[in-house]
């Protein structure tokens, strides 16, 4: 199954996407860390990633995009794949539609996490991660609403789309998830 997990920071893409991966036997493909991984190792991509990141904004889409590309070439994303903070903007879904046609192949479902800012601004502040400051953090959901929200838009009219609500314990999440991918299994 070929997967986007979508929601604003803090919504728990990462807690689902570790056993949600695991459950399809797909890797799970972070872009927020393959940057942070590039920011550890200083190459030239990570000098340019952290600054961004530090900011709360996107990194250069046609950057992602290559990253993205590059890693879903390899062999074990042959049958599928869980993408995890990409795409964040129409740009991004459309570079990605290309790189699954040349393939082939497109998006299976596109999962919404939806959680309102006061209980993602509570959650981050726990989760203590560098980027996650009071004024990163209303840099990041302001990004959200006006670079990501849109894509929802773009994936509803594809037909694509399937949204939850974030705001319950871990464990319901994931049985709402369960939910959904076992409907979208089934058609
Ligand atoms: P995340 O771990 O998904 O919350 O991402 C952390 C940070 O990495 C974001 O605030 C962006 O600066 C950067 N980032 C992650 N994914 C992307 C993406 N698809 N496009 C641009 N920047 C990204």
């Amino acid at each position: 199954m070929r997967l986007v997990l979508v929601g604003p920071p803090g919504a728990g893409k990462g807690t689902q996407s570790e056993w949600l991966a695991d459950f399809l036997s797909v890797p799970h493909l972070s872009t927020g860390d393959m940057l942070r991984e590039a920011v550890g190792e200083g190459t030239a991509l990570g000098k340019m990633a952290d600054e961004k990141i530090s900011q709360g904004q996107l990194v250069p889409d046609q950057l992602v995009t290559d990253l993205v590309g590059e890693r879903i070439q390899k062999p074990d994303c042959e049958s599928g794949f869980l993408l995890d903070g990409f795409p964040r903007n129409v740009q991004q879904a459309q570079l990605l539609g290309q790189l699954l046609a040349e393939s082939k192949t497109s998006l299976d479902l596109v999962l919404e996490i939806k959680l309102g800012e006061k209980v993602l601004t509570q959650r981050l502040l726990q989760r203590g991660r560098s980027d996650d400051t009071v004024e990163v953090m209303r840099e990041r959901f302001t990004v959200y609403e006006t670079e990501t929200v849109p894509l929802l838009e773009f994936y509803r009219d594809q037909g694509v789309l399937h949204s939850i609500e974030g705001d319950a314990t871990r464990e319901e999440v994931s049985q709402r998830i369960r939910g959904i991918i076992d409907a979208v299994t089934s058609d």
